[in-house]
């Protein structure tokens, strides 16, 4: 198959991403290609604010903008409860319930 070599190139990036197959990302190569600029620029600007931002706090590991992070820098949380999870995802879901006071 012949084509422009850049859109193939876009196409071999997206299929390294989890849970990507060849279909889908020529269809996602497709989609940012008709997309309108400013649309791949922000979608270029969040991929890079999550690798120039983001870092683990330094206390508890978790994934954060601002070191220590948010849970480990706020006074009303219990300091003697901790919570330890297995994968950074998993404290954004503890989070969303707001039930838990801990560290
Ligand atoms: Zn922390």
């Amino acid at each position: 198959m012949k084509g422009p070599e850049s859109l193939f190139n876009l196409v071999d990036e997206l299929k390294k991403l989890p849970g990507v197959g060849r279909k889908t990302a020529e269809r996602l190569a497709f989609h940012i290609l008709k997309s309108q600029r400013n649309e791949a620029e922000a979608l270029v600007r969040a991929i890079m604010g999550v690798k120039d931002k983001v870092k683990l706090c330094s206390i508890c590991s978790s994934i954060t903008e601002t070191d220590p992070c948010n849970i480990c820098s706020d006074p009303n949380r219990e300091k003697n409860t901790l919570c330890v999870v297995e994968e950074p995802h998993d404290v954004f879901a503890i989070e969303k319930t707001r039930e838990y006071k801990g560290s």
